[in-house]
């Protein structure tokens, strides 16, 4: 299966792609995740990503590009992958398409995780990541067993430079503006897939399996 997470900062896609991942075999793809990993470096692609990613601004299209198909051509992704954050930009998923169509391997789905502003604000503002393994918790609805230890490798929890409630909002704007078009590009495709996603985790991961159980059951798929 390859599949796309739509929506907005805060909608639940890394938490759904971790179970989507595990469940189903297929690497979990999370361009966010990558960048952060590049920050940790002191190289010139780090210097130039740095201040996108601060301002909770997007990455120029052609050094996300880039990123993603070196990524998705790797052995792992043999049988599929699933994209969080990826694609944002129209010319994003037209370079998506045509990366996938030259393989003649096609999107399998588009899942539009969608929540209203309010719940992204609040999950956001209490969400803590581990800064070894990028596991992602909520205070109070995945809380850790210990507070401020990741339960997968014992990392510290942390919470992102980009999470402050200024930066949130710029976050979601940008999404507004530059990512919400997406919806239109895969509905025309007839492979967008809508899951309410202002329910608790394990209800949406319910409705997540609901349409990804007959796809998965689908060898060309
Ligand atoms: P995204 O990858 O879309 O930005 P995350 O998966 O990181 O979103 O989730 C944002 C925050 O909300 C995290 O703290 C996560 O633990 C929490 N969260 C995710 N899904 C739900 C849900 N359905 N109900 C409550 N909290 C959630
Ligand atoms: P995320 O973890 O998905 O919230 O992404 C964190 C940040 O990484 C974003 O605010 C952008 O600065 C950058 N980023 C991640 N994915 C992309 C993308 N597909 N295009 C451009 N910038 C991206």
């Amino acid at each position: 299966m390859r599949l796309v997470l739509l929506g907005p900062p805060g909608a639940g896609k890394g938490t759904q792609a971790a179970r989507i991942s595990a469940k189903y075999g297929i690497p979990h793809i999370s361009t966010g995740d990558m960048f952060r990993e590049i920050l940790k470096r002191d190289d010139e692609l780090a210097r130039k990503v740095r201040r996108y990613v601060e301002a909770g601004d997007l990455v120029p299209d052609e050094i996300v590009v880039e990123i993603v198909k070196e990524r998705i051509h790797r052995p792992d992704c043999g049988r599929g992958f699933i994209l969080d954050g990826f694609p944002r930009t129209i010319p994003q998923a037209e370079a998506l398409d045509e990366i996938l169509e030259a393989d003649g391997t096609p999107i399998s789905a588009a899942l539009y995780l969608w929540v209203t502003e309010d719940t992204a604000v609040m999950r956001l503002s209490r969400r803590r990541v581990c800064e070894s393994c990028q596991a992602v918790y909520h205070l109070d609805f995945n809380p850790p067993r210990s507070p401020g230890v990741c339960d997968r490798c014992g990392g510290k929890l942390v919470q992102r430079e980009d999470d402050r409630e200024e930066v949130v909002r710029h976050r979601i704007r940008v999404y507004r503006e530059q990512t919400e078009p997406l919806l239109g590009y895969y509905r025309e495709k007839g492979v967008l897939r809508e899951i309410d996603g202002n329910k608790s985790i394990e209800q949406v991961w319910e409705d997540v399996q609901r349409v990804l159980d007959p796809l998965a059951e689908c060898g060309d798929c």
